[in-house]
């Protein structure tokens, strides 16, 4: 018999923590900590497996379901000694979207479920505080109008400001009984008028109501695009969980809150979190109160001291300090914890794993494995190689002169600047334009989502560290500031103002997410610096993988970046790319249009120093580590004189008339360039341009040694080979000018002649390739391009589509398609080596810094990945992790995944 629906409460619990796929991370969760003997409202969850029902039945339940409800609501009754819908003492419950992978914010909430115009009179019995139940009735109508009748929420909280207006009152709180009962007349009224029918007073038809919306909220636009972005399948659904109410607005004794077991922002070994006293859970999160600080040194910090849990409610924040504690050890993770405290009683609502920033979860790890909470395997692995990139985030230069406009809390670090835009729609609009934009909010809410992801850096003028706009910033790795006080923003008017300046929609102005300052215009930054957790977690990312991991550079500021961040050698160098300066181009320009042999060769003399000069730069910054030289690839597109000035510039310098170059361009025009004139095929054709190359490469060897004593051993890289005969050709001529340099100048060197796999037939024929090649790379952007035919330049403006679509999962230029050119990587890798053991083999496509791409390089066997230099750091512990994982594959149960 199928089962529905799992208990907990009481000091056990029919699920656990294991369940997650079932009982959705917060249901799992709580069934966990009732078994636990934590303080856990009792309740129910409802499956995963009914929402998936109930989206393939057209919105209906399984036959049981609805038995099972019953059931386990009775026994919440008997565990809280309430009933539902009782007039005396009446049992209130929460309901609660929670999906297996957590989506803050995305899906619905009902709370107070089960109040109606006789309960909420036993309900203000009970607790002695009429004003208490009237507020409860009116924010249940409210949501429940909104999240379950679809009305909107505005018409509810105009009638409150009218009314709050009418009595003279500033805040909620100001209301009084009376007031507050007139307010849920008023509710009743808007729902009547909308809905043409009373607002629902059976609790029994109110809950089933409240579990179809949450059930409903899986599909609707924001959650749908919250799950594109983070790659949450759409089939695994959501579970619902049904809970008895407790209260943190029944009076002064009363409070609720959020808190981290550690700093989310830092990382550091210190409680954290927000609380409101005589409150209601959401008002916390939504922003609109600013909450007060847990501890005492959070309190002294922002300067209230005196304000927090920790002085105003010590046995509580004893008894917490507890909880938190055994949470960790018991889950050996940071946990996010939100609780709250009814008549000075305190209850656990949740716990989940806490989402944290990059710093903060490197320093999380490696205190961690210190304290011998984890080993250090799982350190390695608990950390998002993608989210290094957050680390490697510039900050404000010091010596910048600035001024600040505005002070607000310091959400998400890094610091970054922006064209101020208002609106999501705006801000991803401009940013498609090519914008940088800032999105400045009052408060940000889930619909926000598409513009937060646009956006560089998020401002908020409410809200704090843990609001919706911080959660979802420090997910996204964005520099955020919220809670700006003393920013006004007014959307109509599209602009804010702050510290008596005026700020429009499209000025700059740059926000510092580590300190919160909002500063007019761009102020200029710095390049990150990396923590003693950092160096200590890529050490031991260092000592488990196998995969080296190599950069691709061609110019010095980006070989010494590089280096900086443990890149073990270049694993491409694109030659072509070292001419994209001004006085160079021309030079190169000049080469390629010249119509014969001499005039080619007159450019290419004037190009050969500056490359030797490139090549003893290179070789002194990589010292003793491997540097793979490209020769020119330059699609001859790119390369091109275009505009009427650039062909009169290029005819002077040639000396030749300008109608003569444009003959020329004409006929070295091309319908595919990218299938043209380009690779190898340049070699071949024209083979001064590989001779001079070759010689400026070893004549740059030759003079490192001599004035460094280095030997540095070039791998001299062909690219777009197709057949062996074309490499056989190129590496001849490498050789003779080798042979020709040692010979001149009397230094001995050594150096290897390799080549790129690009091209369906080069990766088939690897047997033969590998003949005349000491190492192969893969040249993953063209391998893509050439294997789905699919023109690199061109493909972005439809690919989105077919992502949407289902037909590819992901971006096949982002990460590797495994099924296909994966496939090819395969053949060419295992014929390769079977034809030549030693050959060595790498990748220098786009995908070598692709966590998921280099885990398929691990599995296949490659000995390198190259990527760009601000990847390294990201390579080298997603390497570290795919050695882990296969290792793990191998022998289970050694190493537990994150
Ligand atoms: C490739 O094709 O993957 C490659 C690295 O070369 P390029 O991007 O320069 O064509
Ligand atoms: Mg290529």
């Amino acid at each position: 018999m199928a089962k529905w629906v799992y208990r907990f409460g009481g000091g056990g619990a029919e699920g656990s923590a294991e369940m997650r796929r079932l009982l959705g991370g917060k249901g799992a969760n709580l069934a966990e900590m009732a078994s636990l003997g934590l303080p856990v409202p009792p309740g129910f969850t409802i499956t995963t497996e009914v929402c998936a029902w109930f989206y393939a039945h057209d919105r209906s339940y399984p036959p049981g379901l609805e038995d099972e409800v019953r059931e386990a609501l009775a026994g919440v009754e008997e565990l809280t000694g309430m009933r539902f819908g009782d007039p005396e003492r009446p049992l209130l419950v929460s309901v609660r979207s929670g999906a297996p992978v957590s989506m803050p914010g995305m899906m619905d909430t009902v709370l107070n479920l089960g109040l109606n115009d006789v309960t909420v009179e036993g309900l203000a019995r009970a607790s002695g505080d009429r004003r208490f139940a009237f507020d409860s009735y009116r924010r249940f109508i409210q949501m429940y109008g909104d999240v379950v009748l679809g009305i909107d929420h505005y018409l509810f909280e105009d009638a409150l400001e009218d009314l709050k207006k009418e009595h003279g009152c500033r805040f909620d709180t100001d209301l009084d009984a009376a007031a507050l009962e007139e307010l849920v007349r008023i509710y009743k009224r808007i729902v009547e008028k909308e809905k043409g029918a009373p607002f629902p007073q059976d609790p029994e038809e109110q809950l089933w109501g409240a579990i179809g919306a949450v059930f409903a909220s899986w599909m609707v636009p924001r959650a749908v695009t919250y799950r594109r972005l983070h790659d949450i399948p759409s089939d695994m659904g959501t579970a619902v969980n049904v809970q008895a109410m407790v209260f943190g607005n029944m009076g002064e004794d009363c409070a609720t809150g959020v808190a981290f077991t550690r700093n989310p922002s830092t990382g550091e070994k210190q409680y954290y979190g927000e609380f409101l006293i005589n409150a209601q859970g959401e008002d916390v999160v939504a922003g609109i109160r600013t909450p007060q600080p847990l501890t005492e040194a959070m309190a002294r910090a922002n300067g209230v001291p005196g304000t927090s849990l920790e002085v105003l409610m010590p046995e509580t924040f004893a008894e917490l300090v507890e909880v938190f504690d055994r949470l960790e050890r018991h889950y050996r993770d940071m946990q996010d914890v939100e609780f709250t405290v009814q008549k000075k009683k305190l209850y656990i609502l949740q716990t989940r794993t806490g989402k944290r920033t990059a710093q903060a979860a490197l320093r999380i790890a490696v205190d961690m494995a210190d304290e011998g909470l984890i080993g250090r395997e799982e350190a390695i692995l608990r950390v998002d190689p993608a989210s290094l990139d957050q680390l490697l985030h510039p900050s404000l230069d010091p010596n910048a002169r600035h001024e600040v406009i505005a002070r607000g809390l310091p959400a998400s670090p890094g610091a970054v600047s922006g064209r101020v835009v208002f609106d999501a729609d705006v801000a991803e609009r401009r940013a498609q334009a090519g914008d940088a934009v800032i999105l400045v909010r009052i408060e940000t809410s889930p619909d926000d989502i598409h513009g937060m992801h646009a956006a560089r850096g998020i401002l908020t003028a409410r809200g704090g560290m843990t609001s919706h706009a911080a959660v979802v910033a420090r997910g996204m790795g964005k520099p955020c500031v919220c809670g700006a006080s003393g920013l006004e923003v007014s959307y109509g008017e599209r602009m804010f103002t702050a510290g008596g300046h005026t700020v429009r929609e499209g000025d700059v102005i740059t926000i510092d997410g580590s300190t919160g300052h909002v500063m007019l215009g761009e102020v200029p930054t710095v390049e990150p610096r990396l923590s003693p957790e950092f160096t200590t977690l890529m050490g031991w990312a260092d000592g488990v993988r196998r995969l080296r991991v190599r950069t691709n550079a061609e110019t010095a500021a980006d070989a010494r970046t590089a280096v900086r961040f443990g890149a073990e050698g270049i694993g491409l160098c694109r030659t072509e790319h070292m001419f994209f300066q001004e006085d160079r181009i021309l030079a190169m320009r000049e080469m390629i249009l010249a119509d014969d042999t001499e005039g080619r060769r007159r450019a290419l003399a004037r190009i050969l120093p500056m490359q030797r000069q490139d090549f003893v730069e290179l070789f002194g910054i990589m010292e003793d580590r491997p540097v793979t030289i490209r020769l020119l690839d330059p699609p001859l597109h790119e390369f091109l004189p275009f505009e009427e000035e650039e062909i009169e510039a290029v005819a002077r310098s040639a000396g030749v008339d300008p109608r003569v170059l444009r003959r020329r361009l004409a006929d070295l025009e091309e319908a595919n360039p990218m299938l043209g004139l380009r690779g190898c095929r340049l070699g071949i054709v024209y083979p001064e341009i590989y001779e001079m190359q070759a010689r400026a490469i070893f004549e740059a060897v030759v003079e490192v040694q001599r004035t460094t004593g280095r030997a540095p051993v070039p791998e001299v890289m062909i690219p777009l080979v197709a057949t062996a005969r074309e490499l056989e050709l190129v590496r001849e001529r490498v050789d003779r000018v080798a042979q020709a340099v040692r010979e001149e100048s009397g230094v001995d060197f050594t150096w290897l002649v390799g080549t790129m796999i690009e091209l369906p037939r080069a990766a088939l024929r690897g047997a033969e390739i590998a003949r005349h090649a000491a190492f192969f790379s893969f040249g993953t952007n063209d391998l893509t391009q050439m294997t789905f035919g699919l023109s690199r330049d061109d493909a972005g403006k439809f690919l989105d589509a077919y992502v949407r679509a289902g037909i590819f999962e992901r971006d096949p230029f982002q990460t590797l398609d495994r099924d296909g050119v994966g496939e090819l990587v395969r053949i060419a890798a295992e014929r390769g080596r079977r034809a030549r053991p030693d050959l060595k083999l790498g990748i220098c496509g786009e995908h070598g810094g692709d966590p998921a791409s280099i885990a398929f390089c691990e599995e296949v066997g490659l000995d390198y990945v190259s990527c760009s230099p601000w990847r390294v750091p990201i390579a080298r512990l997603a390497a570290a992790q795919a050695a882990l994982r296969r290792q793990a594959a191998c022998r289970p149960a050694t190493v537990s995944a994150v």
